[in-house]
């Protein structure tokens, strides 16, 4: 059975304001609204106020520069096994079966992009009805010597190879807008993009003018996902219920990316 794939934003299960703060109570709610799954599912999280800190601090993004990097690229990854650990819990307390699948040993990533990744625990613990949970970790890179792989992309790549039939993307604002919405008040919310190109470099075709950021990155990775055929959707998960009716299947919520 084809797997859906969840991921959780660290805008929205952080407080991206103070390091190391989860949102607990937005946490435990998600986690109950994550339990309506009713087949195969994957949980993949960010870093909010966890890993990114610690990361731009080392700067290991950049590449492996100096001896020094070598502690924070063990803090950046103990940030975030510490945030995975309440996500784990708080999925537990909800009644699903989730285990910790950690990116940094089974991506090979090489200039920032996963080459291959070890799937077969990954489909085994899936085909025994397990909830594996990934999230953005600091890796070693084959070509930089170390970089930081997003949740965004371990979500493409997984909706890819375990032909995902649909991945939902929680974030804290409603959607894709034309613009940053919590810049621009006249930001727009676009319903629906659609690959124009293969060189995904026509983002403006879609209407989307100004797309910073993260979620520049998170529409870039969805667009070639839905080339490949996975549909997603972006829908804000700070608002309670989205993410249950986008899990039941309600479509619309938010930004749908698709074929077409
Ligand atoms: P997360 O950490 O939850 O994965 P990010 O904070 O990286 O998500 O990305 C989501 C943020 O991207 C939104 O809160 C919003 O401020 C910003 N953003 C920038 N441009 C846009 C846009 N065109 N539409 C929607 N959000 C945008």
């Amino acid at each position: 059975m084809k797997p859906l794939i969840v991921k959780l934003g660290g805008s929205v299960i952080t407080d991206k304001r103070r390091p190391f703060t989860v949102r607990r109570a937005t946490l435990t709610r998600l986690a109950r609204e994550l339990a309506a799954a009713k087949g195969p599912l994957v949980v993949v999280h960010g870093g909010g106020s966890f890993g990114h800190p610690v990361a731009s601090k080392y700067r290991i993004a950049e590449g492996y520069k100096n001896k020094g990097q070598l502690m924070g690229l063990s803090l950046t990854h103990r940030a975030m096994e510490r945030l995975n650990a309440h996500v784990i819990e708080a999925l537990q307390k909800a009644g699903l079966p989730a285990i910790a699948v950690q990116p940094s040993a089974c991506a090979v990533v090489s200039g920032g992009r996963i080459q291959s990744m070890e799937l077969a625990p990954i489909k085994k613990l899936l085909g025994l009805g397990l909830v594996p949970v990934l999230y953005g970790d600091a890796v070693p890179d084959l070509r930089s010597g170390m970089s930081i792989l997003s949740g965004d992309q371990i979500v493409a790549y997984l909706a890819r190879e375990l032909n995902a039939f649909r991945v939902i993307l929680g974030v804290d604002v409603d959607g894709v807008y034309t613009a940053n919405p919590k810049k621009d008040k006249r930001a727009k919310l676009v319903r629906k993009i659609t690959p124009v190109d293969k060189e995904l470099t026509s983002l403006d075709v879609a209407g989307v003018k100004d797309v910073t950021g993260g979620m520049r990155s998170k529409v870039k990775e969805l667009i070639s996902l839905a080339m490949h055929g996975v549909e997603a959707e972006i829908v804000n998960a700070t608002k309670p219920g989205v993410i249950r009716k986008a899990i039941q299947g309600k479509r619309g919520l938010g930004t749908v990316i698709v074929r077409r």
